[in-house]
C-alpha cells in the first residue's frame, strides 16, 4: 500500500493559513503528493512539506543593510568611472564634479553636484552636502 494517495490527510504548510495544517490530498505525481486542499479554509495548492516550509530563509530585512549595500554598490562604482584627481577634503577648495576627496572621518568621496560654497559629495555610506570654496 502505497503511503499517500488522492484523498488521504497530510500536514502541509498553508500559505493562506501561515501554518502547518491538515490538507486533504487532491493529486499525485508519481510518489510525491503534488497538490492539496487545505482542511482549514479550503485552498487548493502545492503540498509543501512542513519540515521544508521551516527551512526556508527569513527575507531580508529591508531597513538598513540593503539600502547601505546598495549605497556603497553605486559609490564604488563612482569610485571607478571618477577621473578627478584624489586629494584631501578641504572647504577652501574648490571642486570639479568627478574628483576624488579623501575626508578625514568620511573616508573616499566623489563630487557629484556642485553648488555655491559646497557642494554634494558621495560617500561609502551616503551623500553629504560639503563646505566649497565654489562660485556658480
Ligand atoms: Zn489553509
Amino acid at each position: 500500500m502505497e503511503a499517500n494517495s488522492a484523498g488521504q490527510s497530510i500536514e502541509s504548510y498553508c500559505g493562506k493559513c501561515k501554518k502547518s495544517l491538515d490538507h486533504t490530498v487532491m493529486t499525485m505525481e508519481g510518489d510525491v503528493v503534488a497538490k492539496v486542499r487545505c482542511k482549514t479554509c479550503g485552498s487548493l495548492h502545492k503540498f509543501r512539506n512542513p519540515l521544508d516550509a521551516q527551512k526556508v530563509p527569513k527575507p531580508r530585512a529591508k531597513k538598513g543593510s540593503g539600502e547601505e549595500s546598495t549605497a556603497e554598490i553605486v559609490w564604488e562604482a563612482s569610485l571607478a568611472k571618477a577621473k578627478g584627481k584624489e586629494r584631501e577634503y578641504d572647504m577652501a577648495a574648490k571642486y570639479r564634479v568627478g574628483d576624488v576627496v579623501n575626508h578625514r572621518t568620511f573616508g573616499k568621496g566623489i563630487v557629484v553636484k556642485l553648488y555655491s560654497n559646497k557642494c554634494d559629495m558621495l560617500f561609502k555610506d551616503r551623500e553629504r552636502l560639503m563646505a566649497s570654496a565654489n562660485v556658480l
